[in-house]
């Protein structure tokens, strides 16, 4: 029997309260789909802040066990209480960010999914979104201008100077474009690549480099737009759009407006990426798009499918159970056609059945 073993992060806020829907759905889909897994639980964010004596985010032990891991499953970090510590230490910023670089995480995968039962729930006029929408969001997650050098302040002629660098190299941008182009190979076979090839280097060489790499993938339809329209056309008509790849800052503002137009980051999850291994397995860490939501943590009442849905995806990026995945999938599919809602997606339709936290994890275990 194939064993995989998955580093389990619940972080903050409401992120252990939805962590345990998501290990409740584990354990049923290991027994129905005949693997083992072996989840060990670290502390990170807050959590270990507070836990560890030296006050770190990113406990060592933390990172040991996740290297001795397949995938990291991680809920969410940050909240009040920490967010005046130096910035190297805060949560988000101290626990994630090194995670990402220690592990070469460059692609985040965020599914921009918004159910055709749930377009009230969207902020877009239901008559643009009669069925909804599925666009996914490949974004480049350790180049461009948040890591460019130099980046500094300094001051001239008398007064202050900001200075960031964006910098990519062929070598990112085709890495990134491959997963792109994979992930619509199995999808819709429509890759729109977004960039300011108008006014940025970064941006001709961006877009040079995905029409190369689309010659290895003649199925995939490609177009291109730059960001300033795509942010329009994403509101005008998603449903236009498959898989949508771009660099790091475009991503980070247009992977927001996309779970905005969703309708509930509770719904979300996401995936980041490494490079792939021999059997084209990735290590990954996966999460909900959504942050701890301090507002409504410890009440029990948060939604767990993005949390549910970042496990789905840990199955088939990581572990290649791939119908341990589709069932998830199809689960939290019908908890949702059958009225589960909760108070993030509850519309107060006659249809619909308020249910907490972990009755909506039941509701999808139920239907597994
Ligand atoms: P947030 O995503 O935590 O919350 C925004 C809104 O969405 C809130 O009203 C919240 O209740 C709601 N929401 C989010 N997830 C939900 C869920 N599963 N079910 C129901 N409602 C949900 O964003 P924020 O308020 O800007 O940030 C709160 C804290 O989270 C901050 O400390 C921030 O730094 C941190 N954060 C962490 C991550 C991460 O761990 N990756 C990401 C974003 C923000």
């Amino acid at each position: 029997m194939t064993q995989h073993r998955i580093a389990i992060l619940p972080g903050d806020g409401i992120g252990p309260e939805v962590m345990d829907e998501a290990l409740k759905v584990l354990r049923l889909l290991a027994e129905k789909h005949n693997f083992e897994i072996a989840t060990e639980e670290f502390p990170v964010g807050g959590a270990a802040l507070d836990a560890t004596e030296n006050a770190t985010p990113l406990p060592q032990e933390t990172l040991e066990g996740c290297e001795s891991a397949s995938a990291i499953l991680f809920g969410s970090v940050g909240g009040p209480k920490w967010e005046n510590l130096p910035p190297d230490i805060q949560p988000e910023r101290g626990a994630l960010l090194p995670l990402r670089k220690h592990f070469g995480l460059f692609a985040n995968l965020r599914p921009g999914v918004c159910h055709p039962a749930l377009i009230d729930a969207s902020p877009v006029k239901n008559s643009l979104i009669p069925e909804g929408f599925d666009v996914l969001c490949v974004r480049e997650l350790t180049g461009g201008i948040y890591f460019g050098t130099p980046k500094e302040r300094r001051e001239e002629g008398g007064e202050q100077i900001a200075v960031d660098t964006m910098v990519y190299r062929t070598s990112e941008i085709e890495r990134i474009a491959r997963v792109a182009f994979q992930a619509a190979m199995v999808r819709d076979k429509r890759l729109c690549s977004v960039d300011k090839a108008n006014v940025l280097q970064n941006s001709v060489l961006w877009r040079e480099t995905v029409i190369r790499v689309a010659r290895d993938y003649p199925e995939v339809q490609l177009s291109h737009l730059y960001v300033d329209n795509a942010a329009m056309q994403l509101i005008r008509y998603a449903p236009d759009y498959d898989v949508i790849v771009t660099g790091n800052l475009f991503g980070d503002i247009l992977s927001d407006e996309m779970a905005m137009i969703s309708g509930s980051l509770g719904m979300l999850p996401s995936a980041s990426l490494g490079s792939p291994d021999d059997d084209g397995l990735n290590f990954g860490l996966y999460e909900p798009s959504g942050g701890s939501a301090p507002d409504i943590a410890g009440q029990g009442i948060a939604n767990p499918i993005a949390q549910i849905l970042s496990l789905a995806m840990l199955l088939r990026y990581s572990l290649g159970e791939n119908a341990a995945a589709d069932s998830v999938d199809k689960a939290v599919e019908e908890a949702i056609s059958a009225g589960y809602r909760t108070g993030d997606i509850f519309s107060g339709l006659e249809t619909e059945k308020r249910v907490n936290t972990s009755e909506m994890g039941n509701a999808i275990v139920e239907r597994l």
